[in-house]
């Protein structure tokens, strides 16, 4: 039997619910920023702390043994989460930025040259743009980026029509943060493939979102964040598929990657672990174990229809609001409604409606590419998760229309 979506089952699990902001009840609509946690992860990072903890990988006590078991069974859950063939092909990291830094580094090091030419979007947050830049910088290679349609769609001929004989890298996102537009990873990545370069997918607001088969997709790599997942911060994944994975060189050097060590040289360990020196942060990811628990139980499909009518909603609901200007109208969209006001700026909106307890994002999101293309400085931005309901979004609109009154709209 399949359980039903209970919103109200589901918001008790998260204690910061509990709490007020200027005396009034939270209402968090800045979970694209970062999510709230469930008490089951808050209890896992907790435990682990108290009677589990103990350096992985080395140890041959008790203690390590049983936290290298929990470290890894994490990988073992990521796998399966986002339907990757073999946990191996899972690296962990600090979170989506350092994947992507370590794409960059290691792969586009390894195989970039003078003149060759790596695809984005306008879309991008600077996590996909400046380790690109970076690479750049040391190769020759160059950036080019595809822009999306003034409503935020993405039209993928836009992309054909920039691909190149020295196009390498087409690294696009799951889910902009900005405009919400979920973009075509499947078709994108087949494009890429068609003409021999690699397809890179900035997940951190797809995963959260929807369910994610990377083998369907068939991209290269696929990273993302585990506190926009429900849990801990300084945690992340990069997978990247198993044979371009075997020719990466690592990017970071220590302990825990190596193979056999002389004074003047070394070798390195197989992935995923030539990809992870130094003590990771072992708490916070069996935390995101309990994390992908937590959704998994829920269902990703279903978390996807539960947030897909209720953006339905808060469009509905906001399109009210007197000078209101949505940012973002893609018919496919995920997780983010990004606004301006006639009558104010999104900073002033943000501290304003912080008043009612009221938490939204106000500013260039990380996106300043997109912001310039679209002739903004900045938006408002409401993002949900699987706590959010209607009522939030009656209480912004209502809030909204009080900023419009301060200043004399
Ligand atoms: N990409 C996207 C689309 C994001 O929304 C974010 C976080 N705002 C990042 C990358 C970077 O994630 P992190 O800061 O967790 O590394």
């Amino acid at each position: 039997m399949t359980k039903e979506f209970n919103s109200e089952q589901i918001r008790a699990k998260f204690p910061f619910l509990s709490r007020e902001v200027n005396e009034k009840p939270i209402i968090y609509l800045d979970s694209a920023a970062s999510s709230q946690k469930p008490q089951q992860v808050l209890d896992k990072l907790l435990s682990t702390y108290s009677h589990g903890y103990a350096n992985i990988h080395r140890g041959l006590h008790t203690l390590s043994e049983e936290a290298t078991n929990a470290y890894e069974e994490v990988r073992f859950k990521i796998a399966r989460f986002i339907n990757a063939s073999s946990k191996d092909e899972v690296i962990f990291t600090s979170g989506a930025t350092m994947s992507l830094n370590l794409i960059a580094n290691s792969y586009g090091l390894q195989n970039l040259k003078s003149g060759d030419e790596i695809l984005i979007t306008v879309a991008e947050h600077h996590a996909n743009i400046i380790p690109w830049q970076m690479l750049c910088q040391k190769t020759g290679a160059k950036i080019v980026a595809v822009p999306v349609d003034n409503d935020g769609c993405f039209n993928t001929k836009e992309l054909k029509d920039r691909v190149t004989k020295n196009t390498k890298i087409i690294s696009v996102p799951h889910v902009s943060n900005v405009l919400g537009t979920i973009f075509p990873v499947k078709e994108i990545s087949a494009i890429a493939h068609e003409n021999n370069a690699i397809c890179v997918v900035d997940g951190c607001q797809g995963v959260i979102h929807m369910p994610v088969d990377i083998q369907d997709i068939d991209c290269d790599f696929y990273v993302f964040s585990g506190h926009k997942l429900y849990g801990p911060s300084g945690i992340g994944v990069c997978w990247g598929k198993a044979e371009i994975l075997a020719d990466m060189p690592p990017f970071l050097g220590g302990g825990d990657m190596i193979d056999d060590v002389e004074i003047e040289s070394a070798t390195y360990s197989q992935p995923p672990s030539r990809f992870e020196a130094g003590t990771p942060p072992i708490a916070e990811c069996i935390a995101l174990g309990a994390a992908v628990d937590f959704v998994t139980d829920i269902g990703m499909d279903k978390i996807a229809s539960h947030e897909k009518s209720l953006l339905l909603y808060g469009h509905q609901r906001l399109a009210s609001v007197r000078g209101l200007s949505f940012v973002g109208t893609s018919p496919n969209k995920s997780g983010v409604i990004s606004f301006t006001l006639d009558a104010a700026h999104p900073h002033d909106i943000s501290t304003l409606i912080d008043q009612d307890g009221i938490a939204i994002r106000a500013g260039h999101h990380c996106a300043q590419p997109l912001m310039k293309f679209l002739n903004l400085s900045s938006t408002a931005r409401a993002s949900i998760a699987v706590y959010s309901e209607p009522e939030d979004f009656d209480a912004l609109a209502i809030s909204l229309e009080k900023v419009n009154r301060i200043f004399g709209a």
